[in-house]
C-alpha cells in the first residue's frame, strides 16, 4: 500500500451502478442467504470437532444490554436500566456453556476471544469476574489467548479497566462514531470530545496495549468538513487501528432507525466524498488501509498480517490469527465449525427460553457445500487482499472474465497474467467486485435484504 493515495473522481453514474444492495462478506454465504432447514440436534452432534481437534478456536461472547439506544444502531442489543436482568443474562450463559461443553467433549484452546454487543461495559466489575469465571471453566484460555472487548467510552470506569486488564485483555475497542455535537443529537448518542478523550487516556493509563477506535460516515449532518474535524479528533489520540463503517440505514429491519431524519443523511456522491477523504487522511497520517474499512499503524499486527497475506475476515471482521473454528456464544452470536455456520437466536427471549428447555439455542444455520466452499475462499482472498487470482475463480470462468473486464473498463481493477488487482479506486467498491463470485446474488435481489455497497 502506498504512503499516500490518489483516487480520482468518481461520476455521477459510476457511484449509482455500483450503489447497489449486497452483503458485506463477513461470511459467505452471507446470513440472509442460509436457507434450508436446520437441524439443532444435527448441530450439538457436529460440535464434538472442537473435542477432538488441536485447531486454535476463537470466541466471541454477545452481551446484548445498553444504557440507551442509538438510533442508527445496526446490533442486537436491549435497553435496560436494570443490573439484575444481566445476572439472569449470565446464569443462563452459564448454562449455554454447560451444553456446549458436552457438545464438545473436550476443552478447546482458544487464541482469541472477543466481547462484543451491545455493550459489554454495561456489566459491573463483579459481573464481568463472573463471566470469565464461566468462560474458564469451558475453554482452555491463557496467556497466549488475546482478550478484546468493545466499550462505551460513556460508561467506562477506571475500575472496569483494571477488572479488565487483571483478567488479562489487552485491547480494547471504543464505539466513538462521529465527534460533532449536531451528529451526535441526530443519532442520539452525545459523548462530548472530552469524555471520549479521557477514556482513551483511562485505558492506556491501565495498560491497554492495543486501542481501536469505530467511526462511522454516512449519518445525519455529516459534511466533509464536519467528519475531516472527526477523523482528525480520532487520529489525534493516535489509536492502533480505527474502523471506519458506512452507516447501514435499514429503517425496515430496524425500525428505531425511522426516528433519522432521512433529509439530512448524505447521499451517495456525499457518502462515497465522506469515506474517500477518511481513508485519504487514514494513509497520509501513516496508517495502512486494511480491507474495506479498517487502518492499522504499521507495526500493529493487523497490518503485518495484511502484509503478509495472512489477514483473515469472520463474523467478527478482520482478524490476525486464524481461529480455524469460531464459537459464539449468547444472543445473536454467530459460529462457523468445521464448515457449518450456526446462529443462536437473536431476540433474549427465543435464546431464553432454548436454553431454559435444555437446548442449544442455535434459530438457524447453514452447512457448507462445497460450491459454498470454494467461493468462500475466493470472497474472503478479495476481501482481505485485494487481489484475486484466477486459480480461485469458480464456476463458468468466461462469464467471470466478462463481468470482471466490465470492472476494469471502470478503472476498478486491472488483468495481470495470473490473476486481477484492485485499483485504489476499486477499494471503495470490494464488495460489488465480489458479487460475481457469489451464487446467491441475482437480478432479482430486493434492496431490503442488504445495505446499499457504497
Ligand atoms: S451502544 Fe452500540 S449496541 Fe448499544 S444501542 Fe448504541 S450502537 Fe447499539
Amino acid at each position: 500500500m502506498p504512503a499516500s493515495l490518489h483516487v480520482p473522481n468518481v461520476t455521477p453514474a459510476l457511484l449509482a451502478k455500483y450503489d447497489i444492495p449486497g452483503p458485506r462478506y463477513t461470511s459467505y454465504p452471507a446470513v440472509p442467504d442460509w436457507h434450508g432447514a436446520f437441524d439443532a440436534d444435527a448441530w450439538a452432534s457436529h460440535l464434538a470437532v472442537l473435542g477432538a481437534t488441536d485447531a486454535p478456536l476463537a470466541l466471541y461472547v454477545h452481551l446484548p444490554f445498553c444504557a440507551s439506544k442509538c438510533l442508527y444502531c445496526g446490533c442486537n442489543a436491549t435497553v435496560t436500566t436494570r443490573t439484575g436482568i444481566v445476572e439472569r443474562y449470565l446464569s443462563r450463559l452459564g448454562t449455554e456453556l454447560q451444553l456446549l461443553a458436552r457438545a464438545m467433549g473436550e476443552r478447546p484452546r482458544v487464541v482469541e476471544m472477543h466481547w462484543g454487543g451491545g455493550t459489554p461495559n454495561f456489566l459491573l466489575d463483579g459481573q464481568i469476574e463472573r463471566l470469565h469465571d464461566l468462560l474458564l471453566g469451558t475453554f482452555d484460555i491463557d496467556g497466549r489467548t488475546e482478550l478484546s472487548v468493545e466499550a462505551d467510552p460513556r460508561l467506562v470506569t477506571r475500575s472496569q479497566l483494571r477488572t479488565l486488564r487483571q483478567l488479562g485483555f489487552t485491547r480494547i475497542s471504543y464505539g466513538v462514531q462521529d465527534l460533532d455535537p449536531l451528529v451526535q443529537e441526530a443519532i442520539g448518542r452525545i459523548q462530548p470530545v472530552s469524555l471520549v478523550r479521557d477514556a482513551v487516556t483511562l485505558a492506556r493509563e491501565e495498560g491497554f496495549s492495543g486501542l481501536n477506535l469505530d467511526l462511522i460516515y454516512g449519518l445525519p449532518h455529516q459534511t466533509p468538513d464536519r467528519f475531516a474535524r472527526t477523523v482528525e479528533g480520532a487520529l489525534s489520540y493516535s489509536p492502533d487501528r480505527v474502523a471506519c463503517f458506512g452507516y447501514a440505514h435499514v429503517p425496515w429491519m430496524r425500525a428505531h432507525q425511522k426516528r433519522i431524519d432521512e433529509s439530512v443523511l448524505p447521499i451517495a456522491w456525499e457518502r462515497f466524498a465522506l469515506f474517500r477523504d477518511a481513508v485519504t487522511r487514514f494513509v497520509d497520517a501513516g496508517y495502512r488501509w486494511i480491507g474495506i474499512d479498517h487502518f492499522a499503524r504499521p507495526e500493529d499486527p493487523l497490518a503485518l498480517a495484511a502484509d503478509a497475506g495472512r489477514l483473515h475476515r469472520n463474523f467478527m471482521g478482520y482478524t490476525t490469527r486464524s481461529g480455524e473454528h469460531l464459537l459464539g456464544v449468547g444472543t445473536s452470536s454467530i459460529s462457523e465449525v468445521g464448515g457449518w455456520f450456526a446462529q443462536n437466536a437473536p431476540e433474549l427471549g427465543d435464546w431464553q427460553r432454548a436454553i431454559d428447555a435444555g437446548h442449544l439455542p442455535v434459530a438457524r444455520g447453514h452447512v457448507l457445500s462445497d460450491d459454498d466452499t470454494a467461493r468462500r475462499t475466493a470472497i474472503a482472498h478479495l476481501m482481505c487482499n485485494a487481489e484475486l487470482p484466477f486459480d480461485l475463480f469458480v464456476g463458468d470462468v468466461d462469464a467471470l472474465v466478462d463481468r470482471y473486464e466490465q470492472f476494469a473498463a471502470d478503472g476498478l481493477i486491472e488483468f495481470e497474467p495470473d490473476r486481477i488487482t484492485v485499483t485504489p479506486l476499486g477499494r471503495f467498491f470490494l464488495r460489488n467486485l465480489a458479487f460475481p463470485l457469489d451464487a446467491y446474488r441475482s437480478a432479482t435481489d430486493g434492496p431490503r435484504r442488504f445495505s446499499r455497497a457504497v
